[in-house]
């Protein structure tokens, strides 16, 4: 990730900050000596990485559940609005996946757990509740800060822990999709709570609301693409009627074949069939631009395409589709020669497609295949 520091990793995860965080501590830091010279600014900022320390134990807790049921992260990134662990995946049996969700807010429930025992009678629980308040202890704030990060992670809405609680739970009884389904709606219902209480009580919970109402959906229609996809073969999937170039072919054939056909993106092809690389529209007009019409299409085509059997399950090509950030995977037959195309576009007609025909079973647990 662009624009983030490394700080070392732990266990084959990387840790990372990233820069905004760094310009937000200043900030806060400038802000509390404007209020209250440096001790002050000190303080504050000690509290605040203390916090994200905190969020960082909160993160290798999910990353440390996952890595039991053999699920690796590459990451975890620091901003200021908290952490995000880059997991390859969630585990795909529910009960793990509500292990995963629940080791995060687990350890901030052990953080706070501990400072208040530390504290013992010391403490007024009504310091809990005032973070910006100099005069309460630093471990009476944290203690305090700890709870609130429950609370806020533990609320039934993605992406929050609590929204893929809810999920796991409910997807128990009903399969995955359905069980996505469900608690993005209930995660919906939330943002509009929130977004109400908002307009009386407080602004922040309107950015909140739109911020959970926006990951709820997007949530839903990737449970809905893997649902699809988990059912269905790459043939089943593949554009089989395209225009290919051979390796000969210049940018101007190339321009010829985007006039001729709807296609976007054209897959160069060798004698032998296979697939040597793919010439989207933007590099094409770019290579017409900048090096002339009869530059060679081996030249400026994107060579690293990924390539999937067409027998595979299309679950496998959506995701070297999405992870790698490729225009389109290859479909290739049993020679390795190519037979097929994917693309996002054509997954998303897939997916119309196969939510207009409700007589077909969806879902891992009822695929029409089985
Ligand atoms: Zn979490």
């Amino acid at each position: 990730m662009r624009w983030s520091l490394n700080l070392g990793s732990i266990g084959g995860t990387a840790i990372r900050i990233h820069v905004t965080f760094l310009l937000f501590l200043i900030w806060l830091g400038a802000i509390y000596y404007r209020q209250g010279g440096a001790e002050a600014a000190w303080q504050g900022t000690i509290f605040i990485v203390l916090i994200f320390l905190c969020v960082l134990l909160h993160e290798l807790g999910h990353v440390f559940a996952a890595r039991y049921y053999g699920v690796p992260t590459r990451d975890v990134t620091l901003w200021p609005f908290g952490g995000i662990a880059s997991m390859e995946r969630m585990p795909d049996k529910p009960s793990q996946e509500l292990v995963v969700a629940l080791a995060g807010p687990a350890v901030n429930v052990v953080i706070a757990a501990g400072l208040l025992l530390w504290l013992g009678s010391r403490l007024d629980p009504a310091n809990l509740t005032q973070i910006e308040n100099p005069a309460v202890s630093m471990a009476a704030k944290v203690a305090g800060a700890n709870i609130i990060l429950v609370l806020f992670n533990m609320i039934p809405a993605f992406p929050m822990d609590g929204g893929r609680v809810l999920r796991a739970v409910l997807a128990m009884r009903m399969g995955n999709a359905r069980a996505t389904e469900l608690a993005a709606t209930i995660g919906q219902g939330f943002a509009v709570v929130f977004g109400i209480l908002g307009i009386f009580y407080n602004p922040m919970l309107i950015i909140i609301a739109v911020f959970i109402f926006l990951a709820a959906s997007g949530e839903a229609a990737q449970a809905q693409l893997r649902a699809v996809a988990q059912g269905t073969l790459v043939s089943d999937a593949m554009i089989t009627e395209f225009q290919s170039l051979g390796t000969n072919a210049t940018v101007n054939d190339a321009a010829d074949a985007l006039i001729r056909t709807t296609q976007t993106e054209f897959p160069i092809v060798d004698g032998s069939g296979k697939l040597r690389g793919v010439l989207t529209r933007d590099a094409m007009i770019k290579a017409l631009k900048e090096r002339g019409p009869e530059t060679p299409v081996l030249d400026v085509m994107q060579a690293d395409i990924p390539t999937v059997p067409a027998r595979a399950k299309l679950d496998t090509a959506l995701r070297s589709l999405m992870q790698k950030g490729r225009p389109v995977v290859g479909v290739t037959d049993a020679q390795g020669r190519l037979i097929g195309l994917l693309t996002v576009e054509n997954l998303g007609e897939m997916m119309m497609i196969q939510s207009a025909r409700p007589e077909i079973p969806r879902g891992p647990w009822g695929n029409a295949r089985g």
